[in-house]
């Protein structure tokens, strides 16, 4: 176990490693993040061996990350939080499953106000906890 988290935080110094995402998931997550927008190094490793689960992908992100993580949740909610400061783990959590989803998804009703209302944001909220269900808050259409 201690060699698989040096191995996994070596390169960063700052940043966070998103770890035991579902392997075949971690292009899902780098969505969900946008991290494709944003100036810091993402490195993402795909299929790597676990001893939790037979394969898993990891997310390495270095740098300054100001955006809400725990949006994760809402495409794999079993992946790990790993808080990196000055090269050392500091800290290990859960992620929290959002109530709410700002900007994240888009309601694809066409029907929808959002469809017609440009500058509107997307909103979803969580209305079946048990079921990770979101609906959207204009239309009530279900986050795909
Ligand atoms: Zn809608």
């Amino acid at each position: 176990m201690r060699e698989e988290y040096e191995m996994i935080i070596d390169s960063i110094k700052n940043g966070i490693v998103i770890d035991h995402i579902t392997a075949g998931k971690a292009m899902d997550v780098y969505n969900i993040l946008k991290l494709g927008k944003l100036d810091c190094t993402v490195a993402m490793i795909k299929n790597a061996d676990s001893e939790k689960m037979v394969k898993k992908d990891i997310i390495k992100i270095n740098g300054d990350f100001p955006v809400d993580i725990n949006v994760i949740a809402y495409v794999d909610p079993k992946a790990t939080i790993n808080i990196i400061k000055d090269g050392v783990l500091v800290e290990k959590k859960a992620l929290q499953t959002p109530q709410k989803l700002v900007n994240v998804v888009k309601c694809q009703n066409p029907r929808c106000i959002t469809s017609t209302e440009q500058e509107l944001d997307h909103v979803f909220v969580l209305t079946e906890p048990e079921n990770g269900v979101y609906r959207c808050i204009y239309c009530e259409a279900q986050a795909k």
